[in-house]
């Protein structure tokens, strides 16, 4: 955690500051280990401050031994003030993204002798390339994550809704340490699966219906992420025409998964293969996104993000093709930008269009 705070100061110099202010809970976490649900970390050029309130004393001093721990009695902006004067800072930093305008003007309030300066992409830079202690809860979070695909498979079948399936893959994932799901769970099945984010629903799930399925588990701060699509009773010969187009688009992508490569080209060698096929105008998202203590972060691998991807960094994979009125295809796998290439995370069966419920 040493190291993730140097690094950020070593910033410092760069963006003209001396001070930097954390509210957003995902990067509190990441600077400091502090689960709690309410506090900022102000990280000068010596110290790191957890400005906290009671409820959370005793759980800050356990979680934060390396960080002063500051109390906040009449609310956090008064001891930010307090602190400013006492440390004297002047030119202070703050999460341009993630600070409310309500924030950002009560602080120039009360640190009115301060410059308050919002920064863009800052930490969401910094996090995107993740160290192996990251890379292995990420790991943990999607190997949960394949064994809910396991489990939920042999009960998708005729009759079931899909708020069943989707209840099913929580209570798994739950049941098997996770703090909760990743985001709300996508079970889209039938004409319902051209919704790219169709959350489950009562829809009875029939004969023939395609289910895409996306989920994934928060386990120890980090999240999964995955999408299989699969058919029940019977698949006919479109269904595994548009899945086998969009297995090919996804292997593409994974495989020009490298370090030194952009992340839009990622984006460009699936997406080429899907518009190989004429399908360009049903696939309207990007390819993927990078994943960690976000479910979205950096990088994006879409058209516009030149980011070059380094190793440590963790991105999705996942085109998909979606017909109003026909359904939908989507196959997604989270990978590891490693010092060769690319390695695949996630586990799960994706080579042909699984057919459940016979
Ligand atoms: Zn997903
Ligand atoms: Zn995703």
């Amino acid at each position: 955690m040493q190291e993730r705070v140097d690094k950020l100061r070593g910033l410092f110099p760069g963006e003209g500051i001396d001070s930097f202010l954390v509210t957003s809970p995902e990067n509190r976490f990441y600077l400091t280990g502090f689960t709690g649900s309410s506090g900022s970390v102000l990280i000068s050029e010596k110290e790191i401050f957890l400005v906290t309130d009671f409820r959370y004393a005793e759980q800050a001093k356990k979680q934060c031994p390396h960080c002063s721990i500051v109390m906040a009695r009449d609310g956090i902006p008064e001891a930010l003030q307090d602190l400013a004067g006492k440390i004297n800072i002047r030119k202070l930093g703050c999460e341009g993204e993630i600070i409310t305008y309500h924030q950002y003007a009560s602080l120039e309030v009360k640190l009115a002798d301060c410059e308050i300066k919002p920064l863009y992409g800052f930490m969401d830079n910094l996090r995107a390339v993740k160290d192996p202690g990251e890379i292995e809860c990420i790991a943990r979070a999607v190997d949960l994550a394949d064994r809910a695909f396991s489990h939920i498979l042999p009960l998708i079948k005729e009759g079931v809704t899909e708020n069943y399936l989707s209840l099913e893959l929580e209570f798994f994932m739950r049941k098997n340490g996770a703090e909760g799901v990743a985001f709300p769970l996508i079970v889209a099945s039938g004409q319902r699966s051209s919704l790219p984010h169709g959350t489950a629903t009562e829809k009875i799930i029939s004969h023939g219906d395609l289910v895409t399925m996306d989920f994934g588990a928060s386990l120890a701060g980090y999240n999964s992420d995955m999408t299989r699509t699969v058919v029940v009773g019977k698949a006919d010969e479109k269904q595994k025409e548009i899945y086998g187009i969009v297995l090919e688009a996804q292997l593409a992508g994974i495989r020009a998964v490298k370090p030194g490569v952009a992340a839009s080209d990622v984006d460009r060698a699936a997406r080429d293969v899907i518009v190989g096929y004429g399908y360009g105008e049903c696939f309207g998202h990007s390819t993927g996104h990078g994943l960690g203590l976000q479910i979205h972060e950096n990088p994006r691998l879409s058209a516009k993000d030149n980011t070059g991807l380094r190793p440590g960094m963790v991105v999705t994979v996942e085109p998909g093709i979606y017909l109003p009125g026909w359904g939908g295809v989507r196959i997604e796998d989270s990978v590891l930008v490693d010092s060769h290439g690319a390695r695949v995370l996630s586990a799960s069966e994706k080579d042909r269009l699984i057919v459940c419920g016979r």
